[in-house]
């Protein structure tokens, strides 16, 4: 089966005054038919622009792709007009975000904003199917009351609810692929339970492939089959997140699951790893982590690490996985 999605190299910048930010470094994975991804990071490692980035939806300018591709499924996305763009947004892939309210209308009822996007994306359906697929989306997000969640506005809605809803709404679009940024961090952690669970029957009963954009490894371990780690906008690690949990490879990993060991409540902090990430106008010049890992050794601070393939779906990015003779080639390129 053809991926889903497919990035290869991308590299996004941003022009700001003081200076060009290399928001996103040689970004490179794949999402599977049927997958969820989990993306995760600290804020300013680089993931909500991957997600951004995926519908072409980063403000140019200032951001700018400078390399790379993404192909989401027969799209060429970079290649792309706005006007072109505008007609798969939605239904080659739709996007939640982490201020459900905020992506609904206060004007119109739950039933007429799934009926306007109904007849934007689907406007072959007839009134009765209209009314089908109202009822429908709403009971794939859990809702069996979903005639009183489809009479209410978004004001009589919880947190919680109004996020399925924008689910709905998505599913109304028919998408190929949801991409979820942060779709649980504005919500009280009882409810993140249920979102995530919604999201996890869509694609169990669907095959929607969903990313998963957190910065929470506790979503992680609730959600994901498959875990991106990012830190300053490149790709460290990669794996399936049974494995990735009980034997992070790459340092800045080991500490994000340090900070959030089993058990923790989802977002307390119990370890920080000390120092900030790095100013990405002006970022260290070899490994990104460096001036924050406790396996730093002198060759990180001169030759940047490659993306080694450690096993199939297995990749980290750190000099202590490198063949010992790509290393020293690479030192002697240097
Ligand atoms: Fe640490 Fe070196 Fe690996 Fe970077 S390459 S994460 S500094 S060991
Ligand atoms: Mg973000």
């Amino acid at each position: 089966l053809e991926p889903s999605l497919t990035i290869s190299g991308l590299q996004v910048c941003f022009d700001t005054p003081a200076g060009k930010v290399r928001a996103l470094d040689d970004v490179s994975f794949s999402v599977g038919q049927g997958e969820i991804v989990a993306i995760v990071g600290e804020s300013g490692s680089g993931k909500s622009v991957t997600a951004l980035s995926i519908l072409k939806l980063i403000d140019m300018p200032p951001g700018r792709f400078e390399g790379g591709e993404i192909r989401l499924a027969d799209h060429d996305i970079l290649s792309m007009s706005e006007h072109e763009l505008v007609k798969i947004r939605g239904s080659a892939a739709a996007m939640l975000f982490q201020n459900p309210r905020g992506s609904l209308d206060p004007s119109f009822t739950i039933q007429s904003t799934i009926e306007e996007t109904l007849a934007r994306h689907q406007p072959e359906l007839s009134s009765t199917d209209v009314a089908n697929f109202v009822e429908q989306c709403l009971r794939q997000v859990g809702f069996h009351d979903w005639q009183r969640v489809a009479a209410s506005y978004p004001h009589q809605l919880s947190g919680g609810m109004c996020q399925r809803v924008a689910m709905a709404v998505a599913l109304a679009c028919k998408p190929r692929l949801l991409i979820a940024d942060e779709p649980t961090t504005a919500l009280d952690v009882g409810v993140q339970a249920k979102v995530l669970y919604q999201l996890r029957m869509l694609n169990r009963e669907q095959g929607l492939p969903i990313i998963l954009i957190t910065h929470d490894f506790g979503v992680v371990r609730a959600i994901g089959q498959r875990v991106i780690v990012m830190y300053a906008g490149q790709i460290q690690e990669e794996g399936s997140v049974d494995e990735v949990l009980k034997k992070p490879m790459h340092p800045y990993t080991q500490a994000l699951i340090r900070s959030v060991p089993e058990g923790a409540v989802s977002g307390e902090v119990l370890y920080q790893i000390p120092g900030t990430p790095p100013d990405l106008i002006d970022p260290p010049p070899a490994c990104r982590f460096a001036d924050r890992c406790e396996a730093v050794m002198s060759v990180c601070r001169r030759v940047a690490p490659q993306v080694t393939t450690v096993a199939e779906g297995r990749r980290v990015r750190c000099h202590l996985y490198e063949q010992p003779e790509t290393a020293n080639e690479m030192e002697s390129v240097q």
